[in-house]
């Protein structure tokens, strides 16, 4: 079965989020199932040749180009190959004034480029275009993600291209849709009947994302909990109508990690406690028995990091200290440097996106906040049990769908600072009171099988059951 993955950004060559956590990783995990042959597209942003030039590896040129009309004009571009041995050749779409800019989706405000529709209709088309001479035939799966890719589909079923290949359409998340003024349909390509409520059209806009579950075959967001969210009119971010209408076809299937981030950076247990002084100290903060609380994360609404700020003035009460690491909204990140300076004994900010700290913060902690709004699946708590760190986590989504109260973390019921505290203060009793129920907890955690083995066994059973009814 040739299946070929389309996304914006795929790690380790570029990532802003857990999106590239997947479509690096699920590639590979079906590679290892019988029969799959996966290639990935993605567009060469500078991110990917500053990685490849770090790891020491060379695009190779290709003979595959697309020339795409797009607004009026003739976008031209070509792509790029790396193929590792024995691995999954992965394809990267060159154009200069689309990609060789500083941030993937935005400046460095965090403000979206003005032409982003017109950055990812060309990387659907140019793959519509090249993707069956570069992997080798045409597709039987092909596996797109979120806004970016949502017009894929409508390409390709609107103009025919591929017929006999089966579209599956992941939502990371819902809050992001690609909604953008009707003025750009036309220079889409996009012929003004699929401007209606039932495809693309959306309050008089275009929406990239119902577009790409109008045309897919399949659905699947990343936990089933969330799958059943986002048909609710509290989480359906506008589309519960919308996806209760595809609730047929959408599926709900938990992101894995990565062994590499599911490996903890020590062999037994025990060793936890020499990470634990190492960060404090390279933080900062006092050593010594009062738990440490971790945090990374993006700082946006969702991730409910103002409810972390309402606890910091109660960290003495609690006797906890806090480390966080993230970076993204200026009005929490002035907020966490503010609170930092005035609680330097209890709190750590550091401002960045860090991948090596990151992993050092939730090794080295003793519990992981992760407060969510809405979390469709989230790696850092699954990470953070992988290491023996249990997470404080709000019920909902994924979250809900991996932790287990008492057992492998604490959950609490409600977006509230209150409940947040709840939840933080009987981790602590236990933390203090109970060594051995508190080890309990930490074992049961890492024996949680976090690895991507049965989730691409759900997907490839997903891509059969389309493929047989094709
Ligand atoms: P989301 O994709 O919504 O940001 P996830 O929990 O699914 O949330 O994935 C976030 C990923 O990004 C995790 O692997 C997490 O460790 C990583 N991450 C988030 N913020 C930072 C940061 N500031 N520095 C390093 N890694 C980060």
């Amino acid at each position: 079965m040739r299946v070929l993955f389309v996304a914006s950004e795929v790690v380790p060559w570029c990532k802003t989020g857990g999106l590239a956590d997947v479509a690096g990783a699920l590639p590979r995990a079906l590679r290892d199932a019988d029969g799959v042959e996966a290639a990935v597209f993605l567009p060469l942003f500078p991110q990917a040749r500053e990685h490849a030039r770090a790891a020491g590896i060379e695009l190779e040129p290709t003979d595959a180009s697309a020339r795409v009309h797009l607004s009026g004009r003739w976008e031209e571009g070509r792509f790029w190959a790396h193929r590792p041995a024995g691995g999954v050749p992965h394809f990267f779409l060159e154009h200069e004034g689309f990609y060789a800019r500083e941030g993937i989706y935005g400046d460095r405000n965090d403000q979206p480029y003005p032409d982003n529709a017109f950055r990812f209709a060309f990387l659907c088309r140019a793959v519509l275009e090249a993707g069956a001479q570069l992997a080798g035939g045409p597709p039987d799966v092909v596996h797109v993600h979120d806004w970016q890719t949502g017009l894929l589909p409508v390409y390709m079923r609107s103009e025919g291209v591929w017929p006999r290949a089966r579209v599956v359409y992941t939502i990371h998340n819902l809050a992001y849709q690609g909604v953008f003024p009707k003025q750009v349909f036309p220079g889409l390509g996009l012929d003004w009947s699929l401007f209606r409520s039932e495809q693309l059209e959306f309050y008089d806009q275009v929406n990239l994302l119902k577009g790409g579950v109008a045309f897919a075959d399949a659905v699947t967001t990343v936990s089933p909990t969330y799958a059943e969210e986002i048909q609710t009119p509290e989480r359906g971010e506008a589309l519960d109508g919308f996806l209760r209408h595809h609730a047929r076809r959408l599926h709900g299937i938990l992101n894995g990690l990565d062994a590499a981030e599911r490996t903890p950076p020590f062999t037994d247990l025990a060793e936890k406690a020499a990470l634990r002084a190492a960060l404090l100290e390279e933080l900062g903060l006092p050593a010594g028995d009062e738990p440490l609380l971790g945090v990374v994360s993006r700082f946006a609404h969702q991730k409910g990091l103002d409810l972390v700020a309402g606890l910091v003035a109660e960290l003495e009460v609690l006797g906890a200290r806090l480390v966080v690491l993230g970076s993204g909204d200026p009005g929490l990140v002035a907020t966490f440097q503010g609170f930092a300076a005035e609680y330097p004994e209890r709190l750590a900010v550091r401002v960045g996106f860090d991948a090596a700290l990151a992993r050092r913060i939730v090794a080295g902690s003793d519990l992981f906040l992760v407060p969510s709004r809405f979390e469709p699946c989230g790696l850092t708590q699954q990470q953070a049990m992988a290491f023996g760190t249990p997470p404080v986590v709000h019920g909902v989504g994924g979250l809900r769908d991996t932790v287990r109260e008492g057992e492998t973390g604490f959950v609490f019921g409600a977006p509230t600072v209150e409940a947040l505290r709840g939840a933080v203060v009987r981790a602590v009793a236990l933390f203090r009171e109970d060594p051995a129920g508190w080890e309990r907890v930490q074992r049961q955690a890492m024996a949680r099988d976090a690895s991507w083995g049965a989730s691409a066994e759900a997907y490839l059973e997903l891509y059969r059951e389309l493929v047989a009814e094709a």
